[in-house]
C-alpha cells in the first residue's frame, strides 16, 4: 500500500519506517528541510534501538523515502497519517497548530480520494476539526473530493519504540465508515500476531483511549511516589511494598516504580491536557489533578535530599549526576527529571558533573545556558572528587558499577539512588552513606 507519514519524530520516524518494514511503500514529510536532509543522508536524528538499522534497509529496498515537498507527500499516499507534534499550549491544553497545518497541507495538494489519520496525541473532538479544516480548503479550492478522518493513537514507548510498534497490545482505530475501517484491517493485519488486537471503535473514543492510558500510568507512578514518601516518614521499605502490593494482579507488577518523577515528552503534557479537556465540559478531573501536582513536587525529592544533607549553600559542592534522559534507551530531555535536579543543585551554587550514555548532545542544548554543568564522556569520571552521587535515569550500564572504584573517587561516598537500583545493605556495608526513594 502507498503510505505517507507525515512528521518524522519519534513517532512518526518510527512507524513509517515499521510500515515500510511490512512491506509498504511509505513517504515520510516533514516541514524541518534540514531533518529531512540529514535523514536523506542516511543520517537518524534521534535515538532509538534498532531504528537505524530498520531504516537504513527499507530506504536500500526502495519502500522508504523522505521529502519535505508537500504535495508530492500528499500525491504519494493514500493513506495520510499525521504524527507531529501536539506541545501544550500556554494554558496546557494541546496545541493542535501543526496538526491542523499539516491537515491543511493535505487538502491543499489531493487530487482524489484520502484517508486522513490523525496518530498524534489530539484531544477528543480533533477528528472533527482536521475534518473541518480539509472542507474548508477543499472548498476555497473549489473542488469536491471524498476524504475521511480516522483515529489512530500510537502506544510505541520510547526506547521500546519498534518492537511496540511490530508487536502493538493493541492497536486502537476510530473510524465512522466501513472503507476506513477496511484500510486500516489491511495496513495492521502483518502486526496482527497471535489474535486479532485491531480494536474498532467510534473515533471520541479512540481519541480518548490514549489520553486515558497515559493518565491511568502517570496515576501509578504518582501513587507510588507518595506512597514511597510516606514509607520513608513511617520507617518502611518501598520495594517490599511493591513486592507486596504487585503480587495481587488486580495491581500487578509493570509500572510500580517509584523515582523522581515522571518525564517525557507524554505524560506531562498529557496529564494536562486531559485536565484541560475536563475543564472545557466544567468536569473536574481531581485524580488527574492530584497526580500532576504530586509529580510536580516528586521532581524536587532528589535536590531536597541533598540539602537536608549539606544545608542551603552548595557552594563549593560538586555531585555527580548518572543518568540525564528522562528515562534509559532514549535521549529525549523533554521535561526530564534531571533538569529539575540540576537547576536545583546549580542555584544554590553546587557544580555537577554528568554523565550519560547516549543524551548528553542533546542535554548540552538543554543545559548550554548552565555554566556549572560539566559533561564527562565516561560515568566514573563524573565521580572526580564529587560530593555525591546522584542517579537520575537507570540506564543499565549503572545497575552494577564497580563500587570500589565508585568509592575511591567519591570525596563524600553518597549515593543518592533517584530509582532505587542498588542494594541499601551492600552498599552501607561497603562504606556508603546510601538514599534510595521511599527506603527508611
Ligand atoms: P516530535 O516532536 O519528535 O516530532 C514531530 C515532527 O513533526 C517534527 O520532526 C516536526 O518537524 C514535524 N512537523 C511539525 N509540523 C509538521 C507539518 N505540518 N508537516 C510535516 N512535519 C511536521 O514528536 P513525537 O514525539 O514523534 O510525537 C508526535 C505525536 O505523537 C505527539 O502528539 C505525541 O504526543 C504523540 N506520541 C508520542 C510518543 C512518544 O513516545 N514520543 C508516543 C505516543 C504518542
Amino acid at each position: 500500500m502507498k503510505i505517507t507519514v507525515v512528521g518524522t519524530g519519534y513517532v512518526g520516524l518510527v512507524s513509517g519506517a515499521c510500515l515500510a518494514e511490512m512491506g509498504n511503500d511509505v513517504m515520510c514529510l516533514d516541514v524541518n528541510s534540514a531533518k529531512v536532509a540529514f535523514l536523506r543522508e542516511g543520517g537518524i536524528p534521534i535515538y532509538e534501538p534498532g531504528l537505524e538499522d530498520l531504516v537504513r534497509r527499507n530506504v536500500q529496498a526502495g519502500r522508504l523515502h523522505f521529502t519535505d515537498d508537500v504535495a508530492a507527500s500528499v500525491a504519494h499516499g493514500d493513506v495520510q497519517f499525521i504524527a507531529v507534534g501536539t506541545p501544550p499550549g500556554e494554558d496546557g491544553s494541546a496545541d493542535l497548530q501543526y496538526v491542523l497545518a499539516a491537515a491543511r497541507g493535505i487538502a491543499r495538494h489531493m487530487t482524489g480520494r484520502k484517508i486522513i489519520v490523525d496518530k498524534s496525541t489530539v484531544p477528543v473532538g480533533t477528528a472533527d476539526k482536521v475534518r473541518a479544516a480539509v472542507a474548508e480548503v477543499l472548498a476555497e479550492r473549489g473542488v469536491d473530493l471524498p476524504f475521511s478522518v480516522a483515529s489512530n493513537p500510537e502506544f510505541l514507548k520510547e526506547g521500546a519504540a519498534i518492537h511496540d510498534f511490530m508487536s502493538p497490545d493493541r492497536v486502537v482505530v476510530g473510524a465512522d465508515d466501513e472503507y476506513t475501517v477496511g484500510v486500516m484491517r489491511r495496513i495492521y493485519e502483518p502486526f496482527q500476531r497471535t489474535h486479532d488486537r485491531l480494536m474498532v471503535m467510534d473515533v471520541r473514543s479512540a481519541e480518548l483511549t490514549k489520553y486515558a492510558a497515559n493518565a491511568m500510568l502517570a496515576t501509578r507512578i504518582s501513587f507510588m511516589n507518595e506512597m514511597a514518601n510516606l514509607a520513608e516518614a513511617v520507617g518502611a521499605d518501598i520495594e517490599q511494598v511493591r513486592r507486596g502490593i504487585g503480587a495481587d494482579p488486580r495491581i500487578g507488577y509493570h509500572f510500580l516504580y517509584p523515582g523522581a518523577g515522571y518525564g517525557g515528552s507524554c505524560f506531562p503534557k498529557d496529564v494536562q491536557a486531559l485536565s484541560r479537556m475536563a475543564g472545557e465540559h466544567q468536569l473536574p478531573m481531581r485524580v488527574i489533578e492530584a497526580v500532576e501536582a504530586a509529580n510536580d513536587e516528586q521532581k524536587f525529592r532528589l535536590a531536597r535530599k541533598i540539602v537536608r544533607r549539606y544545608g542551603e549553600d552548595l557552594s563549593g559542592r560538586c555531585f555527580a549526576v548518572w543518568g540525564l534522559a528522562f528515562k534509559p534507551n532514549t535521549d529525549d530531555m523533554r521535561e526530564a527529571p534531571s533538569l529539575t535536579v540540576i537547576e536545583e543543585l546549580t542555584r544554590r551554587g553546587a557544580t555537577i558533573r554528568a554523565y550519560d550514555p547516549v543524551a548528553m548532545d542533546e542535554a548540552a542544548k538543554v543545559l548550554k545556558h548552565n555554566p556549572r554543568v560539566t559533561f564527562v564522556t565516561d560515568m566514573y569520571d563524573a565521580l572526580e572528587g564529587a560530593d555525591g552521587l546522584v542517579l537520575v535515569t537507570e540506564w543499565k550500564v549503572f545497575r552494577a558499577p564497580d563500587f570500589e572504584r565508585v568509592r575511591a573517587l567519591l570525596k563524600t561516598p553518597l549515593v543518592l539512588d533517584g530509582r532505587n537500583q542498588y542494594n541499601a545493605a551492600d552498599l552501607k556495608a561497603a562504606g556508603f552513606e546510601y538514599e534510595g526513594i521511599g527506603r527508611a
